[in-house]
């Protein structure tokens, strides 16, 4: 049976970058995984059109890396935004640029990349085993001795790369197999918990399903704690669910969600949309008063009209009891100053997310402690490094999450390499 330098077991993005770089610092490379395609997450990630990176200042990038962010600057050092950009361009794909530094494939196909990443796995030798499910891993009592895989198989090593990712969207392979291996070798795991992922509310609006489909675009999103205390906000799109709210600036927010409710053990947390972030709550009200004042006589509904969403107006005028066609002028004072308030703290009660399964990247992992931010290799067994998702590193949808696999891949493959190559 040939002895492989390096093993790596997980397709997606982190370990076949962890293979690339391996194989091209010159280890022998076994790469194993359950299923029958290599990156399946990866090919879905970004709509189907697969965000490889993001262009931003590395301080902008950590920052977008709300989970353990800082740990990435050891990893960028070695292989960075720039360089994944390098990387693919070097294998003929066209990246672009669009909103918040996100880049694409020009294409649009995350199918593309995936193939880019698996050609160049094949032309450096490495060997690839599908269908290949990893029960565990075995240690002695300093180093990695082989890998179990379910059929019993063993492989024996003395090196291993865990790339096996989090918890999220099983279906892709990634179900958390990784995490009893690292805890087995001394590892500690941090708790697990959904992020990037849509936010549930018992609002009675929200189960009328009220303003469901309802898409807001440009607003901002604030988490509160339960002393009333701004948590984060978040600005973008985002849409009323028949479970909640999702869209890009609640799935942000999502985390500050989860972590609140874990923090001060609270059902519910509250949030508020701002739907005109860039006007005070006085301008606000001085710009209704204008339009009342230029057409005194019109509907207090057809002098709205364009001013806001409909729907959203439709449903403030039914909270505040608003005659939809009293006269403009007989509207009071503190009623337009009302409609302000819900236009600028539109409250909304969220008691939790939807799961972890369903999240698109989870929270928590490997400490990152425990892990040599240079190397990626285990702070507590010889020859084992960790790469991508498994860890407890997480970022904003955005290119980040694969960004991080991409950079720690890249390190864990390399270092493993030189270690190996070195001996
Ligand atoms: C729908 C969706 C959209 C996303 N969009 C974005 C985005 O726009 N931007 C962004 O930054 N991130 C996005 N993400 C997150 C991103 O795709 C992940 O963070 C990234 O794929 C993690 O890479 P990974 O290599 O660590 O793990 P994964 O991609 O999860 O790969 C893990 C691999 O390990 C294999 N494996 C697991 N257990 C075993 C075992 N026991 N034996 C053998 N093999 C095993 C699995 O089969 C799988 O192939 C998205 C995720 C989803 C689900």
């Amino acid at each position: 049976m040939k002895i492989y330098d390096v093993i790596i077991i997980g397709g997606g993005p982190s370990g076949l970058m962890a293979s690339i770089a391996a194989a091209e610092h010159g280890a022998s490379v076994l790469l194993v995984d359950k299923g029958n395609k290599l990156g399946r997450k990866l090919a879905i990630s970004g709509g189907g059109r697969c965000n490889v990176t993001n262009r931003m200042e590395i301080q902008e990038l950590i920052a977008h890396i709300p989970g353990n962010g800082r740990f990435m600057h050891s990893p960028f050092s070695v292989f960075n935004n720039e360089n994944i950009i390098q990387f693919f361009e070097g294998l003929g794909i066209s990246l672009k640029e669009e909103d918040r530094g996100r880049m694409f494939p020009v294409n649009d196909k995350a199918t593309t990349v995936v193939e880019t990443l698996l050609n160049r796995v094949r032309e450096l030798g490495v060997q690839i085993q599908t269908n290949t499910a990893v029960k565990t891993i075995n240690y002695t009592e300093e180093a990695v001795s082989e890998v179990v895989l379910q059929n019993g198989g063993r492989l024996p090593t003395h090196t291993v790369i865990v790339a096996t990712g989090g918890k999220s969207v099983p279906h892709t392979g990634s179900t958390g197999d990784g995490y009893p291996w690292a805890e087995k070798a001394g590892h500690t795991i941090t708790e697990l918990y959904p992020t990037e992922v849509p936010i549930t509310s018992n609002e009675t609006f929200i189960r009328n399903k009220t303003l469901q489909g309802l898409s807001l675009r440009d607003i901002e999103l604030t988490v509160f704690n339960p002393k009333g205390k701004k948590i984060k906000k978040h600005d973008g799109d985002m849409i009323f669910t028949h479970f909640g709210i999702s869209g890009p600036a609640a799935l942000r927010c999502s985390q500050y969600v989860v972590k609140a409710m874990m923090k001060f053990k609270t059902s519910t947390i509250k949030m508020e949309i701002d739907l005109f972030p860039r006007v005070s709550d006085e301008a606000l009200f001085q710009q209704l008063l204008a339009k009342v004042k230029a057409e005194p006589k019109k509907s207090i509904k057809n002098l709205l009209k364009g001013f806001a969403t409909e729907r959203i107006l439709l449903f403030i005028y039914d909270k505040l009891s608003v005659d939809t066609q009293a006269q403009a002028s007989t509207v009071s004072h503190d009623t337009l100053r009302a409609i302000v308030t819900i236009c600028k703290h539109f409250e909304i009660e969220v008691n939790g997310t939807l799961s972890i399964e369903k999240a698109f990247v989870t929270g928590g992992g490997i400490s990152i402690k425990e892990i040599e931010p240079k190397t990626m290799h285990s702070r507590k067994k010889k020859g084992l490094y960790f790469c991508g998702e498994v860890l407890d590193i997480h970022g904003y949808t955005g290119g980040y999450n694969i960004t991080v696999a991409f950079s720690t891949g890249y390190t864990a493959g390399k270092s493993a390499a030189e270690q190996v190559v070195h001996k």
